[in-house]
């Protein structure tokens, strides 16, 4: 279940003032990192200080979702004599709210967090559902915690001063909602246009593609069946990333995710019928928008390497969550070697 209050605001400042009303001021502190302390924090110093709320800093980018900045925000809290009674803010995109999540959650054996995602994947992914965590020992989100944020205020103002390629990450998450559960949701995201984006309009598709997270979050919160549908593409797509980054190309988290699931709907259509017209044309789209991963044959067999040892395997079996038609999930669909080759040489060689 979401026990997180999801506000959505046009008014940053008027969502906040409701969510901190109930703690006393001398009680509420706020951790972010530091471009978005540059760009958005900083302007709202008046309203910060009307509630004597203090603030830390920590670097930013995902090298530092880190034990090291656990460490800043622990110390800050300490230093401040925060206890259960306190309320920790988040602002930031997921690296943020991933850490500040996880120093609350682990900080007197918790206190109370809130999250303002400042980025487009964070907004529809990160800051709900409450998993935790930072990196650790060169392995991504290997410390962690379920804890979820008492509230989530989503303001697509934040969005303005995203780069596009941020967007676009984030965006493929939505795309991943779409198809995994809403053929209407997936429609929206079609029609919606990525160069010139209405960010009102944003605001109401975000509320439809949470709608979609939490709904699985709810049936299932620690993940152990159904939620795995929201590891669509990610099987295939942490391969993508983690062979980009081995290669010194490294990409978006989305990017490797869309690239994903152009992987996994071709094993959808063997597995499960997954309409071929379909399947050709949701890749040109998705290849049309995140470009493409140039992969090679040689390339083949690090990447079954690293399905395999993606954590959500089992001794030497492949799962992933696959879909038989848009918003017609499959979970724990065990895939042989010799299918998944073939799904990543339709990925190698298809043209537009
Ligand atoms: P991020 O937080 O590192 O943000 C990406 C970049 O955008 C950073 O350089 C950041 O400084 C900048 N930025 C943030 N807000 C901005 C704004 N409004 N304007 C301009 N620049 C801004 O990364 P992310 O993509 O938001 O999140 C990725 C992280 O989220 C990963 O660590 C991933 O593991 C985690 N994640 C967690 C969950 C979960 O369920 N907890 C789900 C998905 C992803």
């Amino acid at each position: 279940m979401v026990n997180s209050k999801i506000i959505f605001s046009r008014s940053f400042e008027k969502a906040i003032k409701e969510c901190i009303q109930k703690y006393d001021n001398n009680k509420i502190l706020l951790a972010t990192e530091e471009n978005v302390n540059k760009l958005w924090v900083n302007h709202f110093n008046v309203l910060l200080d009307s509630y004597e709320i203090k603030k830390v800093i920590v670097p930013s980018g995902e090298k530092n979702k880190s034990l090291d900045s656990v460490k800043i925000i622990w110390k800050f809290l300490s230093d401040y004599g925060a206890d259960r009674k306190s309320l920790l803010i988040n602002i930031g995109g997921g690296m943020l709210t991933d850490l500040g999540g996880f120093a609350a959650s682990t900080f007197k054996r918790g206190i109370n967090f809130l999250n303002v995602p400042t980025t487009l994947l964070s907004q529809v992914d990160a800051s709900i559902g409450g998993k935790t965590g930072i990196n650790f020992n060169g392995l991504k989100n290997e410390i962690g915690s379920f804890r979820e944020p008492v509230a989530v205020i989503i303001n697509t103002d934040f969005l303005k001063t995203l780069d596009h390629t941020n967007f676009l990450s984030g965006f493929a998450e939505m795309i991943k909602h779409g198809l995994i559960k809403s053929p209407a949701h997936l429609q929206e995201l079609k029609n919606f246009s990525l160069n010139n984006i209405d960010y009102l309009s944003l605001q109401k598709i975000i509320a439809n593609s949470l709608e979609i997270k939490k709904y699985f979050v709810d049936k299932d919160p620690k993940e152990k069946n159904i939620r795995k549908a929201l590891n669509f593409g990610h099987t295939a797509g942490h391969a993508f990333e983690s062979l980009a980054l081995e290669q010194n190309r490294p990409v978006l988290h989305g990017y490797a995710v869309a690239w994903g699931m152009i992987t996994e709907l071709f094993l959808s259509k063997i597995k499960y019928g997954f309409d071929e017209t379909e399947l050709n044309e949701l890749t040109n789209w998705l290849f049309r928008i995140y470009g493409r991963l140039n992969i090679e044959k040689s390339d083949f067999e690090r990447l079954l390497g690293l399905m395999i040892h993606d954590k959500k395997n089992e001794a030497k079996r492949i799962n992933f969550s696959l879909i038989s038609q848009p918003g017609q999930i499959e979970i724990n669909c065990n895939c042989e070697k010799s299918l998944i080759l073939k799904a990543l040489d339709y990925f190698r060689v298809f043209r537009q």
